[in-house]
């Protein structure tokens, strides 16, 4: 680690981050990577001089504990510690991650609306004016180097980046799984199957595409442009999320094939993060069609596996409601399944996801409650299940209430339960 002070600027290269994602009340970062502390901010880039977090320093910023992120596709989350009531029980997590764009967030407050997170992502875009003023003469070269990697990152280009990694993709991927909570979200993304089965009258984050598995050749051409992509902070990077909405669907050799091409491609043996993980959706089609030869195949990749299937209900009027073409029959089936494959495997956890939200059929929730506790008699660490918020602009009071609903129904959950918040890449 090195540390220059250049005009009342401090800039520190090579941080240690932890090398494992844990969860912890305070802010974390992971891997490496370099700050430039200013009177007002403290700014953390990637290893490619990108900008990543913002910290407010002064006596505005709303938490000293909360921070900005930029993801890859250049969208900001702001890191809220949740106020008194702390968001663990509900999220798993110990910050609630705010949206800068609509998706189905239960929060009241709108971080964005603070002027000094506002003034923040102004000074970022102010930041590489004023590091173009400074004379780095003095600095030793690795320092010089990191500032102009700095430099030719400015807003502009960091959004131009931004911007091709749908068009590496051949998509844009409009939803991760809640399981890549684990990893603060931090997913090299990899798409191995577009769309999904159903087409859903309910989902708004559905592909316009119908399902079809990519070609061996195409995810190849994925990998090597995405290799480019993240240039030297692949290395901060040990997750892999394979898109779109049911890669379980996808032949098991593929998957297989996708699985070791990106492992090794993408050098996780030696990232500075450990315990690789893989998370993908499934469906209740594709986990009743997939056999025990495709779990054993799965549980030997060198990833810990995270498949997650939204069930949504065993309620056959609710799903006729979110016009979802599965049955309750099959819903059950499919949860015995995971619940089975959860006990049967080390290496997989399967989650599943259900609705949850006021004016849903009173049949609804009693279904669910009656399945879990079916498969379940006692707590089970494994098998998380997410309960997404369903609700209309005019639902405000429940919207209010719902973390009060939720701990009525994780009560009675034996299992780990949380609220799904709709994050995209
Ligand atoms: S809920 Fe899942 S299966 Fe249904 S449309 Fe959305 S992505 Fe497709």
């Amino acid at each position: 680690m090195e540390t220059f002070e250049i005009n009342g600027l401090q800039l520190t290269l090579q941080k240690q981050g932890e090398t494992r994602y844990s969860k912890v009340s305070y802010p974390l970062r992971y891997g490496r990577y370099a700050e430039l502390r200013t009177p007002a901010h403290l700014f953390q880039f990637n290893l490619n001089g990108e900008l990543k977090f913002i910290t407010g320093r002064g006596r505005d910023w709303p938490n000293p504990s909360e921070w900005l992120k930029r993801t890859v596709t250049g969208d900001w989350v702001y890191y809220s510690a949740g106020g008194y009531d702390g968001p663990f029980d509900c999220f798993g997590e110990y910050y609630i991650p705010c949206f800068s764009y609509p998706t189905n967030n239960i929060n009241s407050c709108d971080p964005f609306e603070e002027k000094a997170v506002v003034s923040a992502i102004e000074a970022a875009g102010l930041l590489h004016e004023e590091l173009a003023r400074l004379d780095l003469a003095f600095l030793s070269a690795e320092g010089r180097k990191f500032l102009e990697l700095v430099k030719a990152n400015p807003p502009a280009e960091l959004l131009r980046k931004a911007a091709t990694i749908s068009e590496i993709l051949g998509d844009s991927v409009s939803v991760l799984p809640p399981d890549t909570r684990h990893v603060d979200y931090e997913v090299i993304p990899l798409i191995v199957a577009d769309g999904c089965l159903y087409k859903c009258g309910f989902c708004r984050v559905k592909s316009r595409l119908k399902f079809k598995e990519r070609s061996k050749e195409n995810i190849e051409r994925q990998i090597k442009r995405l290799r480019d992509f993240f240039g030297n902070d692949l290395a901060n990077y040990n997750s892999v999320f394979f898109g779109q909405h049911d890669a379980l669907h996808s032949d098991p050799e593929l998957i297989e094939f996708a699985a070791r091409r990106a492992f090794e491609a993408f050098d996780l043996k030696n990232s500075n993060i450990a315990d690789p993980r893989l998370f993908l959706f499934g469906s209740v089609d594709s986990l009743l069609k997939s056999n025990g030869a495709t779990f054993d195949r799965i549980d030997r990749l060198p990833f810990t596996t995270y498949i997650n299937v939204g069930l949504e209900s065993a309620d056959r009027e609710t799903l006729g409601r979110l016009k979802k073409s599965i049955t309750a029959e099959g819903v059950e089936a499919a949860f015995a399944k995971i619940a089975d494959i959860n006990k049967r495997y080390e290496r997989i956890e399967i989650t599943s996801n259900f609705v949850f939200g006021p004016g849903l059929p009173v049949g609804h929730m009693e279904s669910v409650l009656r399945l879990i506790q079916k498969h379940f008699d006692r707590p089970s660490p494994k098998g998380a299940v997410y309960f997404s918020p369903f609700f209309d602009a005019g639902d405000s009071l429940w919207k209010k209430n719902i973390k009060r609903e939720f701990y009525k129904l994780k009560i009675k959950i034996p299992v780990p339960s949380f609220l799904y918040l709709i994050q995209r890449l």
